[in-house]
């Protein structure tokens, strides 16, 4: 029987659903680390990981090209951890370099903490790059990426990564009630170590590695988000139809058609440079004159969040709408804005559909 109820009335989520889930995540993220699924959405993972982590008489670099950035490491401090923040303009992503000079200044330290993609201001940092001086300099390296999941490689066994935050809620099109983050023998041990690690908290990873993962994944734990984990469940099997590689090059297509047909009507990228713009969402610069916002707004445009609002744009070429027609949809929005002519107009979809095939 259907209702418009159909979300009412579930059967229980089984362990064998949440064992799949777990091993669903570990594919995508191609590692053998431990997962641990949260449910809940991703910020309350990143705050449990922040937690479990900052020891009291520990320190750690933690690099802020955005809130999440920011965040984290409060999270840190608010343990007792000493956190040395590397901090880089919202406009720019951060470089290997400042992180090599940060761990130079604070050699005992333990922890590196980064963004992977800003989906607030269409910025990703040299991942690649930064890992390695965390991993050089010894530290236990903590990458959240909830934005860049699904829409450029996330690799953290090729890049030496020991934990990394994942969300279904962005590039992976799917929910945002249930996340998950991916844990290496390492991390554990410092987790394990840390007299300051939350117990018998939502926000503590030890008891859901005790009751879930060193019980054999046999028995469901509390109350789990069953509509949240059977949606991501769904999601991550979409991504797996399509391929993982499939929809990044779909994410990479929508950055660069957008980035061509802004290029046409004059605008510029939010981020300055010509690398590390994210294919998750890309953020542009609200001229000083002769752009009106409000023509732009709708379908995948929309303003800057908080203080960014009178600054930037955000085309949010993400998840499901990361596709062809949305981009251009986005682009003709633009021109709209720069009160472009017809013939410009039809020079920028003409850029943006040419970028799409071009990838
Ligand atoms: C969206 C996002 C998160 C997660 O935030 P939620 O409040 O769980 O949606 C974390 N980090 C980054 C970089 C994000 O873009």
């Amino acid at each position: 029987m259907t209702s418009d109820r159909y979300l009412l009335d579930q059967p229980p989520l089984t362990a064998a659903e949440l064992v799949d889930l777990d091993e669903a995540v570990a594919r995508l993220l191609g590692t053998t680390d431990e997962i641990v699924v949260v449910q809940a959405e991703a910020i309350l993972t990143l705050e449990a990981v922040a937690k479990s982590l900052a020891a009291p008489d520990a320190t750690a670099v933690n690099v802020v090209t955005g809130p999440y950035g920011a965040l984290f490491g409060d999270w840190m401090r608010s343990s007792g951890a000493t956190v040395v923040d590397v901090v880089a303009d919202f406009d720019r992503v951060a470089t290997a370099d400042q992180v090599e000079a940060a761990f130079a200044a604070n050699p005992r330290a333990t922890i590196l903490a980064f963004v992977h993609a800003e989906a607030a201001t269409g910025g990703s940092n040299p991942v690649a790059e930064i890992a390695a001086v965390g991993r050089r300099h010894g530290a236990v390296v903590v990458l959240d990426a909830v934005a860049s999941i699904g829409a450029e490689p996330v690799l953290p066994t090729e890049w030496g990564i020991d934990v990394t935050v994942v969300g279904g809620q962005k590039s992976l099109a799917g929910p945002a009630g249930v996340s998950a983050a991916a844990i290496s023998d390492r991390a554990w041990a410092l987790i394990e170590a840390n007299p300051a690690a939350p117990r018998a908290s939502f926000l503590s990873l030890l008891d859901l590695r005790a009751a879930w993962i060193q019980t054999g994944r046999e028995a469901v734990v509390g109350t789990p988000n069953t509509l949240e984990s059977r949606a991501l469940l769904q999601a991550l099997s979409r991504v797996a139809e399509e391929g993982i590689g499939g929809v990044i090059e779909r994410h990479s297509r929508a950055r660069a058609a957008t980035l061509a047909g802004a290029a046409v009507l004059g605008l510029e990228t939010w981020q300055q440079g010509s690398l590390g713009f994210a294919p998750v969402v890309t953020a542009l610069r609200v001229p000083a004159s002769g752009f009106d916002v409000s023509a732009a707004l709708g379908g995948i445009v929309s303003r800057g969040n908080g203080p960014l609002a009178p600054l930037l744009v955000r085309v949010n070429h993400t998840g499901r709408r990361a596709a062809r027609v949305d981009v251009q949809d986005a682009v003709s929005r633009l021109a709209a804005a720069t009160g472009a002519s017809a013939s410009e107009a039809s020079r920028a979809a003409a850029a943006t559909a040419a970028a799409w095939d071009g990838v």
